[in-house]
Formats: structure tokens, C-alpha cells, sequence
């Protein structure tokens, strides 16, 4: 078919850093241009409401306030607390969005990352209990039972602004992009020639342009969680950035990455932390809960299990 549109085939393209990550988006057709800055701010007031290290985000002022007195929140904020509750029931704590004070104590991500003291992980350990959030739907407030909980959105918050841009993007007409948070890919329609796009897996074990298999999709999430984003080594050992809220030390239940596929990003963001935490056994048992859900899982053994309309190898 000849395309009478031709200079719809040319993207429109920004790349700015909010939400601890690179952020970039792609977009074709509809009113692309207005679509982008939309989105942009959509990513800013997101990042503002729930960033833990925006001393004014309502995330903060919960955090400050623990052990306190409620705090009034934004619809988006209460929303994306209350998936993240519902993923810690589903994952019987693997999942926590309390887990902040351990991040804290880890500093993992930052320059002061270390092994904290046994004696400081065991002291920390009690303060992360998502069942210590208490939520008044009412009164649009969130209050955390004890003083020095805090809460952290960094493995949900991405997910949720991918599908707030998505959403801008439907009404603003554009019906091909790629929304990229970091890594975090929502594939929205198809390509503007018409066939699924490509999503690159990333190899864990190899640099970050190799790639395990690709992901062929149309208006899907595509969310990884692995070992290699963010960690620190120490006597050649690697710790890395997704804790087990049980034990207090960095997840290692034999998976070294989990990719989800899903229609939601919020959705596809809290599963690649849950499944990871909870390893290959127990993540596989949860996904099949899920419908329409499709995952791509690799253990420390380089054995992927994925299901199966996604191409995959295994490795050599
Ligand atoms: P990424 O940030 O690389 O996208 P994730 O989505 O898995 O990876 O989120 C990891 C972040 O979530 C950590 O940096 C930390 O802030 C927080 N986190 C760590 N462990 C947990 C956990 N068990 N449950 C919920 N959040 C966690
Ligand atoms: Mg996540």
C-alpha cells in the first residue's frame, strides 16, 4: 500500500531524566508534537508526587510524617500505593513498598553503597511491613504506623507513568511509539509500517547491546528486572538494587532477570520485582493468576523459561 503520509513516518523524539532513569520517547502521527510535551509534564508531576527523594513529594511527607498524623494525597499517589499493596498480598511480602528504610541502609544506587552491619539489617528489618500503611479512601489520606517507616515507589512508579503516557498519547491520535523509561518499554500500537515492533531482551550476562531474544509486540508493557542494573560489587561479589524485605540482603532466589509482558506497565513493573524476589517455583505459580501475562525468566544457571510466543535461546 503507498502511503499518502509520508511525513508521518518521521518520529518525534525527546530525551530528558526524571524518575532516577533516562527517559525517551518516540512518537509517530496524531498530533505528535503537543503529545510529547504533554507526556513530559505527565512524567514531572508523577516524579514530583512520588519520588522518595524530593524532600516535597507526597511520598516524602508520608515518610516524614510516620508514626505521625495522615497525610492528604493526589488520586495518583493513592492509586499507585494501593497496586503496590495489592502486589505485596499477592507476593506474601516479597513485594513491599515499605522497604525504603533497607534501601536507605544498602545505599544501594548511591556512592555511599555498602554491606550494612547484621546488627543494623536485623534492627531495620521490623520497619518494612506494607500492612503498617494505613489508607483513609474517604479522606484521600495515607499514614504510616511507625515512626522512621518509610515507603518506596522506585519499582512501581515507572510502570504507572508509562501507561499515564500511553493514555496521552491514544488521546492526543498518535498510534505508534515507544514510551522508554530506563528500560521500562511500553510499545504502543504498531510500527508505522504496520508490523509489531522488535523489543530487544537484554543478555544479563552480556553487555547492554546484547540480547537474549526479542519480544515481537503491538500496545504492550515490556518490563525487566535484573541484577545488573544497579548494584555495587564487594570481594568480587555482586549486591545488588532488589532486596527480600524477609532477610534484609539483596534477592538471590536463583533468577538473575524476569521480563513481563503485559498490557499494563504498572502491572508489568511490580511483577518483574515480585517474581524476582520470589524466585523461578513460586514467580511462575503467581504468573499463571495472571491472564494475558507473558514472562520471560532467566536463572543464575542461564537456564530461560519463557512462554511461548516470544522467541528465546537458550544459552550455550
Ligand atoms: P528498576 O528500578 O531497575 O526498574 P525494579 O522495578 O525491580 O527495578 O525496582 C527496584 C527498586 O525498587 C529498588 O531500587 C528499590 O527502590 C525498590 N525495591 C527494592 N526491593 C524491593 C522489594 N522487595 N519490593 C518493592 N520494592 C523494592
Ligand atoms: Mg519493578
Amino acid at each position: 500500500m503507498v502511503n499518502e503520509h509520508k511525513e508521518e513516518q518521521i518520529p518525534v523524539i525527546k530525551t530528558f531524566y526524571s524518575l532516577g532513569t533516562i527517559i525517551r520517547l518516540r512518537l509517530y502521527g496524531g498530533d505528535s508534537k503537543f503529545a510529547i510535551d504533554e507526556a513530559q509534564k505527565r512524567i514531572f508531576e508523577i516524579d514530583d508526587r512520588m519520588s522518595a527523594f524530593k524532600c516535597n513529594s507526597e511520598i516524602s511527607k508520608i515518610n516524614n510524617n510516620a508514626g505521625g498524623y495522615a497525610q492528604e494525597i493526589s488520586e495518583d499517589t493513592l492509586f499507585v500505593i494501593k497496586k503496590a499493596m495489592q502486589y505485596s498480598e499477592l507476593s506474601t511480602g516479597a513485594f513491599d513498598p515499605t522497604v525504603r528504610p533497607l534501601v536507605a541502609l544498602w545505599g544501594i544506587g548511591t556512592e555511599n553503597a555498602s554491606i550494612p552491619e547484621e546488627k543494623k539489617i536485623k534492627e531495620t528489618l521490623p520497619l518494612v511491613n506494607y500492612r503498617d500503611i494505613i489508607i483513609d479512601e474517604k479522606n484521600h489520606t495515607v499514614k504510616l504506623n511507625h515512626a522512621n517507616q518509610s515507603i518506596d515507589l522506585g519499582s512501581i512508579a515507572k510502570g504507572y507513568a508509562a501507561d499515564e503516557v500511553a493514555d496521552i498519547l491514544h488521546r492526543n491520535g498518535v498510534a505508534s511509539a515507544i514510551i522508554d523509561l530506563g528500560g521500562n518499554i511500553y510499545a504502543l500500537g504498531y510500527k508505522p509500517d504496520g508490523t509489531k515492533w522488535d523489543i530487544g531482551i537484554q543478555d544479563p550476562l552480556g553487555s547492554r547491546e546484547s540480547y537474549i531474544g526479542v519480544a515481537n509486540v503491538a500496545d504492550k508493557s515490556v518490563v525487566t528486572s535484573g541484577n545488573y542494573e544497579r548494584y555495587f560489587l564487594s570481594n568480587g561479589k555482586r549486591f545488588h538494587h532488589i532486596l527480600d524485605p524477609r532477610n534484609g540482603y539483596p534477592s538471590e532466589n536463583g533468577l538473575i532477570s524476569a521480563t513481563i509482558i503485559s498490557d499494563f506497565s504498572i502491572d508489568g513493573d511490580a511483577l518483574t520485582t515480585c517474581i524476582y524476589v520470589m524466585g523461578i517455583e513460586k514467580g511462575m505459580k503467581l504468573l499463571e493468576s495472571f491472564e494475558g501475562v507473558e514472562s520471560i525468566l532467566i536463572t543464575e544457571d542461564k537456564e530461560v523459561y519463557t512462554s511461548s510466543s516470544i522467541y528465546s535461546k537458550k544459552y550455550c
